[in-house]
């Protein structure tokens, strides 16, 4: 006997977008089901902590208080008190962004590259052209640029101009907010959230238990929603509307999907369209992390420290205890060494051993007896921590950004579903917009009742569900 009740919203992801939809979704009575391929839930946010009491995460990560008041964590939730990095060049160390602001030769540079803006009114081609002509030459090509193509694994004339509109906002406002975060000591957040505006406000803060707990706090009351080890193996779209999925072998109906899988995967999952085809040449870079437990502490001259040099085969170094004390015991500390690789590469398949053999060389330089201090490591290693924006798809990548997956039904959300530099306060955001706005899509017009399955005939489309009607 089919059932007569409205199938669920489907969620495919049981990271911070996927929980947030949930919610959202749940608070005006529209059921959902999520469905999580790993075996916990946080995704991305996922903390780590060791037996010896050290804890860390894919790269180093804080919200604000804004984000924790907003899920009743604050009272949970410590107060980063401050926050700082600096770019090494030939050995010298300059703080972020004064320091850098004190060198004549960047700001000569700086000062004829807008001056020739003014006459030159053609949109930039590429990234390398859009540094050049906001920073000045000199700044572009020692600095901006050798990070920019260290962070994406691509020559900044083959990334899109826009990578440089996804970098945090003017210097003058980032010196400002820095100057509020020295007065507060608070780490004030600056050019962590576009959806929410700026403000000394606004800090920088870590939960208790880990980033983890953020997800925890949101999947209260979801339990019986969540399936673990589920991993959806296909979107079923009948008449350019998302129906239903499988999962583990099994099909389920659905009044609509919401996705937080990768972008470049949802054209392999969804069956019965091609409209997200161009979709599947997105790229994202893949990243290790290599925690590196030391003895000692503040052994950089700051938090985070930039490495535009080609000798090196990291562009940051982070040491997360500076902010955060916490997550290292008492005189002890963790640098994270973040190295770009391709899934599947040489460095990627190194094993953890050698991975930190050749991390600790390459921070030499900056910590001499790094290799005397340690107490051991563990390296994180992720397909998708960061999306590249080539050129030869940023055509796709916009229409992606302003018109969605065009398929009714099928939302993509989250920070791999959107393709974009999203952190969390902005994934939350987002994905609470967009859920609220299908929930009252779905209210006005309700996925019909007792809609046929998805398999098998509304798997083979139209004609099938249109012969089933006649027969
Ligand atoms: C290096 C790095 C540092 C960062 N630092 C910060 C920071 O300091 N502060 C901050 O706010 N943010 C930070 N972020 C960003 C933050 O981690 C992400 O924005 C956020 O965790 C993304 O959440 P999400 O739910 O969109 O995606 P994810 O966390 O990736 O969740 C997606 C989930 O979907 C599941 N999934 C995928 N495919 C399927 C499938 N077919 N079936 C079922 N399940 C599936 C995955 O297993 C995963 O659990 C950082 C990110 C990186 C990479």
């Amino acid at each position: 006997m089919r059932s007569h009740k409205t199938p669920p919203v489907a969620i495919v992801g049981g990271g911070i977008a996927g929980l947030t939809a949930a919610r959202a979704l749940r608070e005006r009575a529209i059921p959902v089901r999520i469905f999580e391929a790993g075996t916990e839930l946080a995704g991305l946010a996922r903390s780590f902590k060791d037996e010896q009491g050290f804890s860390f995460d894919f790269g180093a990560h804080f919200v604000t208080n804004r984000l924790a008041a907003a899920l009743d964590m604050g009272a949970v939730c410590r107060t980063v008190p401050r926050y700082g990095e600096v770019v090494r060049k030939g050995g010298r160390y300059s703080a972020y962004p004064l320091g850098l602001l004190a060198n004549p030769r960047h700001d000569l540079s700086a000062a004829s590259a807008r001056l020739r803006a003014l006459f030159d009114r053609t949109p930039p081609r590429d990234a390398a052209e859009a540094f050049r002509r906001e920073y000045g030459e000199a700044f572009a090509d020692e600095i901006a640029l050798p990070l920019v193509e260290a962070w994406a694994g691509a020559p900044a004339d083959r990334l899109a101009p826009s990578v440089l509109q996804k970098l945090p906002g003017s210097i003058l406002r980032t010196l400002l907010m820095r100057a509020a975060g020295r007065l507060t000591h608070r780490a004030v957040a600056i050019g962590y959230c576009r959806e929410q505006p700026e403000s000394p406000h606004v800090w920088h803060v870590y939960p208790e238990g880990g980033m983890g707990a953020l997800c925890a706090r949101l999947a209260e009351g979801l339990e019986e929603t969540v399936s673990l080890q589920s991993r959806v193996e296909k979107i079923y779209v009948v008449d350019g509307r998302a129906v239903g999925l499988r999962v583990n072998g099994k099909d389920f109906d659905a009044a609509a999907v919401i996705s937080t899988a990768p972008i470049h995967v949802l054209p392999k999952l969804v069956e019965g369209t091609d409209a997200l085809a161009p979709f599947a040449a997105f790229k994202f870079r893949a990243m290790t992390f290599c925690n590196l437990h030391l003895h000692g502490r503040g052994l950089l001259p700051d938090v985070v420290v930039w490495l535009p040099e080609r000798g090196f085969r990291t562009f940051r170094v982070t040491e997360a205890t500076q902010s955060m004390p916490w997550l290292a015991p008492e005189g002890k500390t963790t640098l994270t060494i973040d190295v770009g690789c391709h899934a599947g590469d040489a460095w990627w398949q190194l094993s953890e051993e050698a991975v930190i053999d050749r991390c600790l060389d390459d921070v030499r330089p900056l910590v001499p007896d790094v290799r005397e201090r340690l107490i051991g490591g563990r390296v994180l290693r992720t397909p998708i921590a960061y999306p590249v924006f080539l050129r030869e798809y940023e055509n796709a990548r916009r229409r992606l950004s302003e018109d969605g997956t065009g398929v009714a039904g099928l939302l993509s959300v989250g920070r791999n579903g959107e393709f974009d530099h999203l952190l969390m306060e902005d994934v939350y955001y987002r994905t609470l917009d967009r859920a609220r706005r299908l929930a009252d899509e779905l209210r006005r017009a309700p996925a019909p009742r007792n809609a046929p399955s998805p398999t098998p005939a509304r798997r083979r489309g139209k004609a099938a569900v249109a012969s089933r009607a006649v027969s």
